[in-house]
C-alpha cells in the first residue's frame, strides 16, 4: 500500500467541527487508496494554556513532570481524530508516543529523536486498519519517562514518519494555504509559490516565515521527504498548496524566491577593542554561553590607538532585541573578568533585517548590486549587510522594514510566475 503521513496543526484541530473537517481529508487519501499516519497537534491555545499551568504551579519546574503536563494536549486530539475517524467506518487506532514506541534521548522540552521502530504500526495495518493517529510533538526517553520535542514539534514528528515509513509525501495542514514569496500582510503582490527548495525554505524558516519547525525542514532535507504545506480550511486537491523538494524536482526557478524578514532586531557594537588574535572568541564565546542568538557579525578595520599604539577596532554584530539585556550582562561580566576591554557598548535597538533568498543566486551574479540598487531608490540605508551562497540579508531602520520588502519584491519581479 503506498503511505502518506497528514499533519494537522492546532488551528486545524481546535474544535470537534474541525476535527472533523480534517477527517474528511483522511477519508479522501483512504478512498484514494492510502495507509495514512495522522499527526495531530494539541487543540490551539491548548499548549500555552498547559505551558501556563506548570509555571504557575512551579516556577522552577521538574523538566519531566512538564513534559507530563505540556505533551497532554496531543493524547486528546489523537484520541478524538481516531473516534472521529471510527464514526465515519474507517479502522482507526490512536497512539502516544511511548506505544509507537517513539524514541527520543532524554532532553526533557527539547528532546529529538533516537528512533522510530516500524514493528507496532505495521502489524496494524497488516490487520486491515487504514489510518494510525500519532500524538504529535512527543515520545519517550531511554528512562521510560514521557518527553516532548520543543515548541512546534509536531512538523518534526511528521517528518521523522514520513522517512521511517518512507512515505509517498508529508502533507502538513495548516491554516495558511502554501509558501508564499513573501508575508501577503506586507504586499498584496506576494504570490503563492508552487514549489521551493528544502534550502530556500530552510533560510525562510529561520528568517521568521513561521509556517514549519526549521527542525522539520532539516529532517526532511535529510531524508528527501517531500514536504506540502497546504490548508485545512480549502478544498484541496493534488496539487494544492507549496510543495518543499529537493531543488532537482524544480525544473525553473527564478534568481530570488522570496523576500523574508525579521523584524525585531537589534544592532551592538563594542567601540574600541583590541585587534588581537582572539579577540573574537573572547567576544563571541561569552554571547554564545549566555545563549545570545549572534546573527550577522562586522569587523571593522583596524586602527592604531592614540595613546597605547596598540591595534584597536569596532565590532558590530545583531542579535533579536529581546536579547540585548542578556547580551549587555554577558559582555561586561567579560570585560570585569578582564577578557575583553572596550570603550563603550552602542546600542541601536530600532533595526529590521531584510533578506533575499533563492537557489539562483549560487549560477547568477548582480542580485546583491540590484538588492543595494532597489533599497538606495528608496532612500533605505542599510546598516550591516551578510550573505550566504543563497541569501543576502540586509540590516536596516525597523520604520522602513515594509517599504523594503516592497520594494525588493517589485525589484526581482516576484509577482509574476517564474
Ligand atoms: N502543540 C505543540 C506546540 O504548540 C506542538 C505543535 O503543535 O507542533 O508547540
Ligand atoms: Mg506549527
Amino acid at each position: 500500500m503506498p503511505l502518506l503521513v497528514m499533519k494537522f496543526g492546532g488551528t486545524s484541530v481546535a474544535d470537534l467541527a474541525r476535527i472533523r473537517n480534517a477527517a474528511q481529508k483522511v477519508r479522501a487519501e483512504v478512498e484514494r487508496g492510502y495507509d495514512v499516519i495522522v499527526i495531530v497537534s494539541a487543540m490551539s491555545g491548548k499548549t500555552n494554556e498547559l505551558v501556563g499551568w506548570v509555571n504557575e504551579t512551579s516556577p522552577l519546574y521538574d523538566a519531566r513532570e512538564y513534559d507530563a503536563v505540556v505533551s497532554s494536549g496531543e493524547n486528546v486530539t489523537a484520541g478524538l481524530m481516531a473516534l472521529t475517524l471510527q464514526e465515519m467506518d474507517i479502522p482507526a487506532r490512536s497512539w502516544q508516543g511511548w506505544q509507537v514506541p517513539i524514541q527520543t534521548t532524554s532532553a526533557h522540552g527539547a528532546a529529538r529523536f533516537v528512533d522510530i521502530p516500524r514493528t507496532n504500526l505495521d502489524a496494524k495495518f497488516a490487520e486491515g486498519f487504514k489510518v494510525a493517529v500519532i500524538a504529535g510533538f512527543q515520545g519517550v526517553s531511554a528512562e521510560g519517562r514521557i518527553t516532548t520535542l520543543g515548541r512546534g514539534g509536531s512538523d518534526t514528528t511528521a517528518v521523522a514518519f514520513a522517512a521511517a515509513f518512507e512515505a509517498e509525501r508529508c502533507d502538513i495542514y495548516t491554516d495558511v494555504d502554501g509558501i508564499y514569496t513573501t508575508d501577503p500582510r506586507i504586499t498584496s503582490k506576494a504570490r503563492k509559490l508552487d514549489k521551493i527548495s528544502f534550502e530556500e525554505m530552510l533560510e525562510l524558516a529561520s528568517l521568521g516565515a513561521k509556517v514549519l519547525q526549521t527542525r522539520s525542514v532539516e529532517l526532511a532535507m535529510r531524508y528527501k521527504v517531500r514536504l506540502r504545506v497546504l490548508s485545512s480550511f480549502d478544498d484541496t486537491d493534488e496539487t494544492s498548496g507549496t510543495l518543499v523538494c529537493d531543488e532537482d524536482e524544480i525544473m525553473e526557478s527564478k534568481v530570488v524566491s522570496g523576500v523574508a524578514y525579521s523584524r525585531e532586531e537589534a544592532k551592538l557594537t563594542l567601540v574600541t577593542v583590541e585587534d588581537r588574535p582572539g579577540i573574537a572568541a573572547a567576544i563571541f564565546g561569552p554571547l554564545s554561553d549566555a545563549g545570545v542568538n549572534v546573527d550577522m557579525i562586522v569587523q571593522n578595520i583596524s586602527e592604531k590607538d592614540q595613546s597605547s599604539d596598540r591595534p584597536v577596532t569596532d565590532m558590530t554584530f545583531s542579535c533579536p532585541v529581546d536579547q540585548v539585556a542578556r547580551a549587555r550582562k554577558a559582555l561586561e561580566a567579560a570585560r570585569d573578568a578582564g577578557q575583553i576591554s572596550y570603550e563603550m557598548l552602542e546600542v541601536d535597538e530600532d533595526a529590521a533585517k531584510v533578506s533575499v533568498v533563492g537557489i539562483g543566486m549560487r549560477s547568477h551574479a548582480g542580485v546583491a548590486a540590484r538588492m543595494f540598487r532597489a533599497l538606495a531608490e528608496e532612500g533605505v540605508n542599510i546598516k550591516v549587510i551578510a550573505t550566504s551562497e543563497i541569501k543576502i540579508s540586509v540590516l536596516i531602520d525597523r520604520k522602513y522594514m515594509e517599504l523594503a520588502v516592497q520594494a525588493l519584491h517589485d525589484a526581482f519581479e516576484l509577482d509574476k510566475a517564474g
